[in-house]
């Protein structure tokens, strides 16, 4: 078996999605994702250059492939490169299980769980409506609520926002019950300062984990925050590879791994990941804001994963790009199931990839009262 072909798809509906299609000279087609969002032409270029070391492999030697991948240009791939390479390497992984027969989770060890708790996104809104929103997702059957911390519209300003997000936990919190697992999404909005305020202050409302306190590029601010606060903290969506984790779990700054298959490296980066977070007893809570393809990665490697925690949703399967991918991974009442069928247990269809339009624009930002740029 050989790669024969890799194609390239940028697709909208909500949001940009990048999807790789490989296909085999014996006809067996692989789906991946990739995951860094508003930069999908920079990640294409990347996967356009990788194609020429790809063509004419074997798909099944995946491990293999991955480090021609990350390391044939000398200079290792960084984030853009990471989230190539994860896209094909998903891919790789969907066409070595379709042509064994037998679903993905299979290759990663096997069922060690029946259903995948999932959690949903709360759209940022009033705290009336938040709370009425929160309280009809429990009704629905989720364990767990999500929201952002607070902005005030476009503009944020650090020690408002985080009186805010006290004062929105304590609304969810008092009208949800002790038992449901809430959320907050800090988003790394705020610097180590305010991030202890906001973690101190939640403390007695037991959030289930306090998500991206602060900005990812200094992973030592974790540990300076994780010396003054007990809530549990997750981090990790924006890092690439084992490498950008190593730190932050041997120094013990994180409760909750955040990994993103589709920016992390794949299938074969994640599972090391999470490995390495099982010596350290921090569990798995893997991004995904994503598409299908990311939705049913996740889903195997939690299927496998032993120290998984809970696995964002932030769409249902079937809900979105539904005629681009007619089968999507089984969900219902805020859980996630194993799929049956071989490989990732999703279909593509190519032919729909003109009814989704690329769409225009950029990130959402953010400034602060004086108009300088913060983070969104
Ligand atoms: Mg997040």
């Amino acid at each position: 078996m050989k790669i024969a072909s890799i194609r390239t798809h940028i697709v909208g509906e909500v949001r940009p999605f990048l999807f790789v299609v490989v296909e085999t000279d014996d006809g067996i087609q692989g789906i991946g994702e990739a995951g860094i969002t508003w930069r999908e032409q920079a990640v294409a270029g990347y996967i356009e250059a990788l194609t020429p070391s790809l063509i004419g492999e074997d798909p099944r030697r995946i491990e293999h492939l991955w480090q021609v991948m990350l390391r044939s240009g000398f200079f290792p791939g960084g984030r853009i490169g990471a989230a190539a390479i994860s896209a094909i390497d998903i891919a790789l992984w969907d066409i070595k299980a379709r042509s064994l027969g037998v679903p993905v989770y299979e290759l990663l060890g096997g069922l060690v769980r029946d259903r995948v708790a999932c959690y949903p996104h709360v759209a940022d809104n009033a705290v009336d409506v938040m709370v009425e929103d929160c309280r009809r997702l429990v009704a629905d059957g989720w364990q767990f609520v999500r929201f952002n911390l607070p902005s005030q519209g476009d503009q944020l300003e650090p020690r408002v926002s985080v009186r805010q997000g006290v004062e929105l936990v304590t609304a969810v919190r008092e009208a949800i019950g002790p038992d449901v697992g809430i959320i907050i999404d800090a988003h790394t909005r705020l610097d180590p300062v305010d991030a202890v305020s906001l973690c101190r202050q939640l403390e007695p409302l037991n959030p289930f984990f306090v998500e991206d306190p602060v900005r990812c590029e200094n992973a030592a601010a974790i540990g300076r925050l994780r010396q003054h606060t007990s809530v549990p903290i997750a981090m990790g969506e924006q890092y690439a590879t084992k490498w950008e984790f190593r730190e932050p779990i041997e120094q013990d700054w994180i409760d909750y791994c955040r990994v993103d298959l589709c920016i992390a490296g794949g299938l074969t980066e994640a599972r090391k990941i999470a490995g390495w977070c099982e010596t350290h007893y921090i569990a798995i809570a893997p991004h995904n804001p994503l598409g299908p393809v990311s939705t049913a990665a996740c889903l195997h490697l939690d299927l496998a994963t032993s120290n998984f925690a809970v696995q964002e949703c932030a769409r249902i399967p079937g809900e979105v790009l539904a005629e681009l991918f007619p089968k999507q991974v089984p969900f219902k009442d805020g859980y996630m199931y194993a799929p049956k069928e071989p490989g990732l247990g999703i279909t593509f269809d190519e032919s729909a990839v003109s009814k989704y339009a690329v769409m225009e624009g950029d990130c959402p930002r953010l400034h602060r009262a004086d108009g300088s740029f913060t983070n969104w």
